[in-house]
């Protein structure tokens, strides 16, 4: 595939995958078509060496992996790291709100969207809803509403006379609530996701559900050389992992090669599927145990192993040069950015920094160093938690991108084929 393929099946991706219980469904198609085996956490597994194998925890993180011909405790696990939900806004348990002819749905922010860009956009909801079913037992089902459902109208300039001198400030519990219907019935909210369902309003205990954005991933620019979609942050990353896991899985590499893709980055990770949490190690240990390791060889294991914390990049955006860090500007279609951060933001250090610019020049790719302005706090990743918890050497990397946390993000097309190239020399690479 050619650098624009591999971003319009990018954007079909993140198309297909309206909250992060859809991402790690699309992945989990992706995995099957593959030939990859599905793991329960609850039994015991039999794995073989050149195997591929996934496992998912509680519907929205999920780690795929292949086993290498190479004995662990010699070459170590290859990890790639990065996060499948994004920041936006959650559905209140109780979120129906009648005010005058209009029904609007309540709304918690989750993690940290620009929330002036979800204004005036196609809305629409996804995620899961739990239910009893007729034998009594509790189970859960994926709903996506593909019609635009919900809106959150500005005001007219007339009314609001300073937001182009002031911006948007929107209140957080006033005026965030989204309207959605002009009939004023009782139960609608369960009336309307039996509709959707297919399961009895009756039935339906609980749902966490998510806003997202129903306009489609386009390609923009001149020469159709730069992209948007919604939830770039960080659905490129874990696509372009996915990408490189599975070119390599044909070839037997001799590393055994993991993709871990969590939910609640945004939220700080800690939680029973976060980064935070114990998934990763779990499932690390259990691979190792299965292939008959000691835990002592275990920790040989980690020991040898490495992993790349996959996630965006701030690209510069000329309009705004005193945002940036004047001597680490990183740019669109430049290559991969290396995150720096002296206080561990950013979990890169110079061996690990050196190993990734070792694997760029292999692939024949540029890449670009990134240090935040000094003035400005830093973001930070799963990197440095997931390496604190293994002991695992990581960097941290990703792709540039504007817009970070908008409704609607945009990036390079050439940089998402460069970090298939260099993610696929870090897999096979003994
Ligand atoms: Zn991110």
């Amino acid at each position: 595939m050619n650098a624009n393929d591999q971003v319009q099946d990018l954007l079909n991706f993140i198309d297909s995958s309206p909250s992060p219980f859809h991402a790690v469904k699309t992945i989990i198609t992706r995995l099957g078509d593959q030939g990859f085996i599905e793991l329960d956490e609850k039994q015991k597994w039999t794995l073989a060496t050149g195997g591929k194998y996934f496992v998912v925890r509680d519907d929205s993180s999920i780690i795929c992996f292949t086993t290498g011909t190479k004995s662990l405790d010699c070459s170590g696990f290859r990890v790639l790291g990065a996060h499948t939900d994004s920041p936006g806004l959650r559905i209140k348990p109780q979120p129906v709100i009648k005010s005058n002819d209009l029904l609007r749905v309540g709304v918690e922010i989750y993690g940290g969207p620009i929330l002036a860009t979800f204004t005036d956009r196609d809305l629409s909801l996804a995620g899961r809803i739990s239910y009893k079913s007729e034998q009594g037992q509790i189970k859960s089902q994926l709903i996506h509403f593909s019609q635009p459902l919900l809106r959150l109208p500005n005001l007219a300039i007339h009314m609001n006379r300073t937001v182009n001198e002031e911006g948007l400030k929107l209140h957080k519990q006033n005026e965030l609530p989204l309207i959605i219907s002009d009939q004023l019935t009782d139960q609608y909210f369960s009336t309307l996701l039996e509709q959707e369902s297919g399961i009895s309003a009756r039935q339906i205990l609980s749902w966490e559900l998510n806003v997202y954005d129903t306009q489609k991933g386009a390609f923009w620019g001149d020469k159709q050389q730069f992209y948007a979609n919604s939830q770039l942050d960080n659905l490129a990353s874990c696509h372009a992992g996915l990408e490189a896991l599975l070119n390599q899985s044909e070839l037997k590499p001799e590393n055994t090669n993991v993709c871990a893709f969590f939910d609640h980055e945004e939220i700080g990770s800690e939680s029973t599927k976060g980064a935070d949490g114990s998934f990763l190690s779990d499932v690390l240990e259990r691979i190792s145990l299965s292939l008959g390791l000691s835990r002592e060889a275990y920790q040989c294991a980690l020991a040898q192993s490495f992993m790349i914390s996959a996630d965006m990049a701030h690209a510069y955006q000329p309009n705004f040069p005193s945002a940036y860090e004047p001597d680490h500007k990183v740019t669109v279609n430049k290559g991969p950015v290396i995150k720096l951060n002296a206080n561990h933001r950013y979990t890169s250090e110079s061996i690990s920094e050196a190993m990734f610019i070792d694997w760029c020049q292999q692939a024949g790719i540029p890449y670009q160093k990134y240090s935040h302005r000094s003035d400005i706090p830093c973001g930070s990743t799963i990197g440095p938690m997931t390496s604190a918890n293994l002991g695992i050497r990581t960097v941290d990397v990703g792709n540039p991108m504007w817009a970070m946390h908008s409704a609607r993000e945009s990036a390079g097309v050439q940089d998402h084929s460069f970090m298939i190239k260099v993610l696929s020399i870090f897999f096979c690479n003994s």
